[in-house]
């Protein structure tokens, strides 16, 4: 399998629609990637991120999901060969670059996507490649496939940002189409290996913003140990037009951003259980 050299790699926003990167790249070598980790697909990345961990951060975005979340703002990323191949070497050396600047600022690596462990050998040996650098490794990840990686990659990894979506098993599967359990059980492997947290929660009003749901979701978080902080992301429409050059059925249009107070509402309802939120 060869790197596209047609696309270049370059800094891109995770707001630009992205497709067919990796259209060229036979199936099977789309498999043997996936196997092996020493090529993944990346829909984008950006180098000065304050969003997506601590301090100034390279992000880079996978492509692959599994879940299909009504509020995804990047749903090009569902489909792996959305992305561009590219090894993880020439990852790694990209990244590389960076790593002097990121130590003073404090920053680091994140991977995020779509979802990460879709591509689970790629982010595992990204993160080690990362770590072996001295740069402060972070996965934003659903935590769906959290068990693909062995006790000793989640070592390398130095933070965890978990979606936090519902709490109801029913409303979680209609909210994303997956089950809520995989993700809970990975949340328990970490607490109980002591690995740092961070849980995302995304505010959507009449979908997410029932507060005894959330006050379930909290009650859990807190009894973990290991969150350091829950930040609430207030529901937005910038992936809007994705889903509609996509064709897919976007049930969220007349969804208005949370109010101030429902947001308020939201970090009460965390803050009462204990956690730092914001
Ligand atoms: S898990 Fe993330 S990338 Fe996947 S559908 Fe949900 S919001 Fe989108």
């Amino acid at each position: 399998m060869t790197e596209a050299t047609s696309v270049p790699l370059e800094a891109k926003s995770p707001y630009e629609l992205r497709v067919h990167l990796g259209d060229a790249v036979p199936e099977q070598s789309v498999r043997q990637a996936i196997a092996s980790g020493d090529m993944g697909f990346l829909h984008s990345y950006t180098t000065g991120s304050t969003v997506d961990g601590p301090g100034v951060r390279v992000v880079a975005w996978t492509t692959g999901c599994m879940w299909r979340c009504q509020y995804c703002h990047n749903p090009d990323t569902w489909t792996m060969t959305n992305g561009i191949p590219l090894s993880v070497g020439k990852a790694a050396e990209e990244l590389g670059k960076y790593r002097h600047s990121l130590k003073i600022m404090s920053g680091g690596f994140t991977l995020s996507g779509g979802e990460p462990l879709m591509q689970h050998r790629f982010a595992a040996k990204l993160m080690a490649a990362a770590r072996a650098m001295g740069i402060h490794t972070t996965i934003e990840t659903n935590g769906f496939l959290g068990d693909r990686l062995s006790d000793k990659e989640l070592d390398t990894i130095d933070l965890v940002m978990l979606g936090l979506k519902t709490w109801d098993p029913a409303r979680h599967r209609a909210l994303t189409g997956m089950d809520v359990a995989p993700t809970i059980a990975f949340a328990r492997r970490l607490a109980a290996r002591r690995r740092p947290m961070w849980l995302r929660f995304v505010l959507v009003p009449g979908l997410t913003d029932d507060m005894d749901d959330l006050a379930k979701s909290a009650e859990f978080a807190a009894g973990l140990g290991n969150v350091e902080r829950v930040e609430v992301l207030p529901f937005h429409q910038l992936g809007r037009f994705k889903w509609e050059r996509l064709g897919l059925d976007y049930k969220l249009a007349g969804v208005e951003a949370p109010s101030a107070d429902l947001t308020q509402r939201a970090l009460g309802v965390l803050r009462a259980a204990g956690l730092n939120a914001d």
